[in-house]
């Protein structure tokens, strides 16, 4: 791909606005470096569109004169698919000015937004009508519903409500030719023909720009009990979450696990952080049960679980969250567990899942692996349980060179992944593919898949402007 010129710079930032148009290297700075400090790219320009029809044109010029274009929400993503590459030839559009709530509508239980809309501004809306947005994430204080739906993001609520994918209705996406296309349907029910969205969602903006979304609301829960409970081994958690499951059904909403060294991270460079619990434990287990009908119940159905969960001794320590700020305090703990790892210094990361019976096994003979591999080395699981998905994550051992460590990734990834990979896994559970993960697509990925989704990138994108270098 070709640097734009700067006669065609002017072309862009008249389209969006001289002052929309960011080009000073401060200024810049932001847009090009990821939470992980994995990638830092360059770009002459971030667009900042206000509108679908200034994306439009975006495109149209940019196919046209053929520049590349990095869609960019709020810059969370975990696989580098937000920046661009070091040339300074790739352009950023970035949704972050479409932050527009276009309709809620409680009767239906759906929402229309553009893409722009972060997801914490989106749940506080659904509140406040009474109803409940589900996806939750530790970055949902600054990630946009576009990255969320071109991630397929996650998250803790996965467990009752399903992954992105599952929350969305209908898409405005603008193609890489410029063209608008118009799916923002908000019906529960149409097989007519192909469905397109499901294309956009996950594709890391790699097959159009999300502009907007009709998304899934909830009736609110009346009740929600929170525990967080203290256990000897993943297999143990594996117990206790057949337990919740067979008392609370459906009402079990998030079953989040942690293992000591993770939230000894926290606990050592946070102190404002305070354990929970009296003794120490090897594993750590968040469970959340909600109802639709009161406090009361939830409560109820969390107490007959660890009454049955002591009684099997499965758990070896409990709390209840007596309060709403502490049902709170208690999910702060797990979703501070991300960030908190770079203060212990390089870490190397896996985002896999397998069956939700093969986690202990996994844990066990990745962790044997690992430390094998690197003596010293901390491994700090931590995720969503309930859905097999690990964040398993391994921090330099102490002391060790940063940099001398950090080389060793792609050679732990590859261990780690082949372990998951036996167990029927998946070597990215809900951070995508990205820039990171991309040259081991093909290694998980049958030549039929991989055929497949180069036609329909070239179907979609025939001139390959839209995020280069990403997913394929
Ligand atoms: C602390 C922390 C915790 C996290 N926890 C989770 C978790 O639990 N579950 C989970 O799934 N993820 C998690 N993430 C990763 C990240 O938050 C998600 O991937 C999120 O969905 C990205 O949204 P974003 O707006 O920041 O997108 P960005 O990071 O800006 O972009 C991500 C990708 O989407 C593309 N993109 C962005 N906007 C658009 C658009 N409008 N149209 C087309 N393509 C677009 C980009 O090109 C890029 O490829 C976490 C990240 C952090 C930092």
């Amino acid at each position: 791909m070709k640097a734009p010129s700067p006669a065609l710079l002017q072309q862009f930032a008249v389209i969006v606005g001289p002052q929309n148009a960011v080009t000073g290297a401060a200024e810049l700075e932001p847009y090009l470096v990821e939470p992980r400090g994995l990638y830092h790219g360059s770009t002459p320009v971030v667009l900042r569109p206000g509108n679908t029809a200034e994306v439009s044109a975006i495109l149209k010029l940019a196919q046209a004169n053929g520049i590349a274009v990095v869609p960019q929400g709020g810059n969370t993503g975990m696989v580098g698919g937000q920046i661009p590459d070091a040339s300074g030839a790739e352009i950023i559009v970035n949704l972050g000015r479409m932050n527009r709530i276009r309709k809620l509508d409680a009767e239906s239980n759906t929402v229309t937004v553009e893409a722009g809309v972060i997801l914490q501004t989106l749940q506080e809306a659904a509140d406040a009508a009474d109803r409940l947005f589900p996806l939750s994430l530790s970055a949902e204080g600054s990630a946009q519903i576009g990255g969320n739906i071109a991630t397929n993001a996650g998250g803790t609520a996965v467990l009752a409500y399903g992954n992105t994918r599952d929350l969305v209705l209908g898409l405005e996406v603008v193609l890489a030719n410029g063209e608008v296309w118009d799916g923002l349907r908000t019906l529960r029910k149409d097989n007519t023909g192909y469905d397109l969205k499901h294309l956009f969602i996950g594709a890391e903006g790699t097959l159009g720009i999300i502009t907007g979304a009709v998304l899934k609301l909830f009736p609110k829960p009346k009740g929600r009990s929170v525990a967080f409970a203290g256990l000897a081994s993943p297999h143990q958690a594996l117990r206790l979450f057949g337990i919740a499951r067979s008392i609370g059904g459906p009402n079990v909403t998030a079953c989040e696990l942690m293992s000591a060294t993770s939230v000894g991270f926290l606990y050592r460079n946070a102190p404002q952080f305070r354990d929970p619990l009296a003794g120490k434990h090897a594993w750590y287990l968040l469970l959340e049960i909600s109802s639709s009908r009161s406090e009361e119940e939830a409560r109820a159905l969390i107490e007959e679980i660890f009454v049955k969960a002591f009684e099997d001794g499965v758990a070896e320590d409990a709390v209840l969250a007596e309060s709403l700020q502490q049902s709170k305090d208690l999910w702060h703990i797990r979703h501070a567990l991300s960030d908190i790892q770079k203060a212990e210094g390089g870490s190397i990361k896996h985002d896999i899942s397998v069956p939700v019976a093969s986690m202990p096994a996994f844990l066990e003979e990745a962790t044997a692996l690992v430390e094998k591999m690197v003596p010293g080395c901390r491994p700090a699981a931590f995720g969503h349980m309930g859905d097999g998905n690990i964040h398993f994550n391994i921090s330099q051992p102490v002391g060790a060179d940063k940099q001398a460590y950090l080389a060793r990734w792609d050679e732990m990834n590859d261990a780690v992944h082949a372990i998951a990979s036996r167990m029927g896994g998946s070597i990215s559970a809900e951070h995508g593919i990205g820039a990171l993960k991309r040259h081991a697509l093909p290694h998980v990925k049958s030549g039929v898949e991989m055929g497949l989704m180069r036609s329909i990138k070239g179907a979609f994108d025939p001139a390959g402007i839209l995020n280069p270098g990403k997913v394929l």
